[in-house]
């Protein structure tokens, strides 16, 4: 049996068959799915879906995407929430210091119509107070922590040291090495995506293999990052076992005890029965 520690079963990419979705995933040994919170209608959305489907438990977070337009007033309500029984982590906050370079038309100035999508990144000096008043908020509630950081290692590792003691996994890792043994010596968790199975992923295969296996979670991240072989398609939580074949790869080891380790891993992270 498996656990999809972090995917997004409430985009509306999975409006037309999610039921199905959710069942394909447990009839091929997904035993739980974490839906991941990433904005506040977001993490409501998690909320309704663990109280609708069993195998289902949910996060609440702020993506730092989000920062830009969330007000910070509105954490009541992620704490009113955070009540319920089946909200197992505060997710997925953190900070995102990427920025896509403008697409020029011929004339040399920005295009119009992607403006729009720039618009989904958020300021830094708007990510920050974000992440750290999720943080609080987390500890508050004994809950373990969602970590999304995009070029901003050393950012985020300052409020994480800050921060301690937290019980928190950085998702989606893709290094770079520093930033693995810095998260290790923290004591936290990391989680790979189905990512670690593209052709030119050699340096994300090299983490995995430095990441000890009672330090790993698996996640699928769907609907995005779908393993080799069905990119361009939409993810969904049973390829996790794709994950933990190439993970078993990897390490060199039976993909039973992946599993085993890993799953282990993850009911105790998350708290879950
Ligand atoms: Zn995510």
């Amino acid at each position: 049996m498996l656990i999809d520690t972090h995917c997004h079963l409430d985009f509306p990419e999975y409006d037309f068959d999610r039921d199905e979705v959710i069942l394909r995933a447990k009839e091929k040994g997904v035993e739980y799915i974490i839906n991941i919170g990433s904005s506040l209608q977001g993490s409501r959305r998690a909320l309704d879906l663990s109280e609708k489907y069993d195998c289902v438990y949910a996060t609440l977070g702020i993506h730092p995407h989000e920062a830009d337009t969330f007000e910070l007033k509105l954490l009541q309500e992620l704490e009113l929430w955070a009540k319920k029984e089946k909200i197992v982590a505060i997710g997925e906050i953190g900070l995102d210091y990427f920025s896509r370079p403008p697409i020029l038309c011929q004339s040399g100035s920005p295009l119009l119509s992607h403006s729009l999508a720039e618009k989904n990144y958020s300021k830094q000096e708007n990510q920050r107070p974000l992440f750290v008043a999720l943080i609080k908020l987390a500890k508050s509630l004994n809950l373990p922590l969602v970590i999304h950081s995009r070029q901003a290692e050393k950012q985020t590792l300052e409020i994480l040291k800050e921060a301690m003691p937290i019980k928190a996994v950085v998702h989606c890792f893709s290094g770079p090495l520093e930033f693995l043994n810095e998260c290790l010596s923290l004591g936290l968790f990391i989680s790979f995506t189905c990512n670690i199975t593209y052709k030119k992923a050699d340096n994300l295969r090299q983490l995995v293999k430095l990441t000890p296996l009672e330090k790993l979670l698996l996640e699928t991240d769907a609907p995005f990052l779908p393993p080799e072989g069905y990119r361009g398609k939409r993810n969904e939580p049973w390829f996790v076992h794709i994950l933990a074949e190439e993970i078993a790869r990897i390490k060199e080891i039976e993909v039973e005890e992946v599993a085993k380790v890993t799953t282990d891993n993850a009911k105790k992270f998350f708290n879950l029965r």
